[in-house]
């Protein structure tokens, strides 16, 4: 990348930054993005994908195969702390997993593709709105307008704290993992606070699921599963809520919800059973209603094994550290609902070993890198166009 490009590439990151807003309510950041791609005179730009998602489409003179390069559109619920000159205009909301990052490298790759016209195939550029709440990636697909778009090979990339700066993480089969959010709801009966003999209180029940769900995850997998994919399931208590505050009266409802994670989807139908289970068992103990819905469901990220040695080859060609991540990352991404329908890859950027973590309210995406990410993606499309990937 020459120095005017990577200039552009910064500033249009820390605009992007100042734009942050939350999923779904992407509609400055998605305007801000098809004004900006015009410049590069694209075949053509496909706007309202899913919601504010668009994606901006380059063909080339003959016909080949079709390659999809994903990034995000959305910020965080997390107020903005530190005070930069970019500090996003949204108090309350802010970049904090980078996809400003995410999309000035697909600015980048759209640059290129200007200067460097496609000889086959096409590429889409997708920017894709609401990741962190699961929901984007699959509006995408289901999205009619999509059915035109729907491309041969996808891939993605996430910037990584806790990784040495510019190194590329990869790694085929899982790489993130699949999570969903339950809520359990309980039912009893208020009563006066001073009579709570006369009510039914869900407490003891509420005090009991927080307890069970917060203890070791192979209490809800079988031994053999557990074993034999590592510490392959997880559960985090993430919220909890009792009565109102009103000390008159004896509550008569809880909400509650967990996130359950796992590296398959054979393990997370278990933890999904043995959690709903336990929760209906714990409700029927203590003479309580119960109500159990899962949203913001999350598969897992499944990378296809020759396109990760595809960015393999690439980064290498090019210089770029590699690391082979041996296990699946914690974390769950959305682009697994498109790699479980298309051949894809999402691999990682480093960030810095010692970056604040991705939501951490002191991250912010760091520009030394989007070179790296603007590298692998057109080194990407040069190999895929250059020589198509047998059918
Ligand atoms: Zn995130
Ligand atoms: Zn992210």
């Amino acid at each position: 990348m020459n120095e005017k490009d990577l200039h552009d590439v910064i500033e249009l990151r820390k605009t992007l930054h100042r734009l942050a807003e939350l999923s779904g309510n992407e509609n400055q950041t998605a305007d801000y993005i098809h004004r900006y791609h015009q410049q590069f005179s694209p075949d053509s730009i496909v706007t309202g994908l899913g919601g504010n998602g668009l994606a901006v489409v380059f063909e080339g003179k003959k016909s080949g195969q079709s390659i999809l390069l994903r990034c995000e559109l959305d910020a965080l619920p997390i107020p903005e702390t530190v005070n930069f000159e970019y500090a996003s205009k949204n108090p309350e909301v802010s970049h904090k997993c980078g996809h400003d990052g995410h999309m000035a490298i697909l600015a980048g790759v759209a640059k290129h593709l200007s200067q460097n016209p496609l000889k086959r195939g096409r590429v889409i550029l997708l920017f894709q709105p609401a990741e962190e709440t699961g929901q984007g990636a699959k509006r995408v697909i289901e999205d009619p307008l999509f059915k035109n778009l729907e491309p041969d090979y996808a891939f993605a990339l996430h910037n990584l704290p806790g990784y040495k700066k510019g190194k590329v993480l990869i790694k085929e089969g899982t790489f993130a993992a699949a999570s969903v959010g339950m809520i359990v709801e309980l039912h009893g009966a208020t009563s006066h606070a001073g009579e709570p003999q006369n009510g039914r209180s869900p407490a003891l029940a509420l005090s009991k699921l927080i307890q069970d769900f917060s203890a070791v995850p192979q209490f809800y997998t079988s031994l053999l599963v557990y074993t034999s994919l590592g510490d392959a399931a997880k559960v985090t208590v993430i919220h909890a809520k009792l009565g109102e505050e009103a000390f008159g009266t004896s509550p008569g409802y809880c909400r509650f919800a967990a996130t359950l994670r796992a590296y398959s989807k054979s393990t997370m139908a278990i933890l999904i059973k043995q959690c709903t289970k336990h929760a209906k068992n714990t409700a029927k103990a203590y003479n309580l209603k119960v109500d159990v819905s899962f949203t913001e469901e999350f598969p897992e990220v499944y990378n296809d094994s020759g396109l990760t040695e595809l960015v393999n080859d690439v980064a290498t060609k090019k210089n770029y550290k590699v690391q082979r991540i041996e296990k699946p990352f914690s974390w769950s991404e959305d682009f697994g609902v498109f790699t479980q329908k298309y051949a894809g890859a999402l691999f990682g950027i480093g960030s810095g070993a010692k970056h604040p973590s991705l939501h951490n309210p002191y991250y912010d995406f760091p520009d030394d890198i989007l070179p790296v990410g603007v590298g692998i993606f057109t080194g990407i499309i040069d190999q895929i166009i250059n020589n198509p990937i047998p059918g």
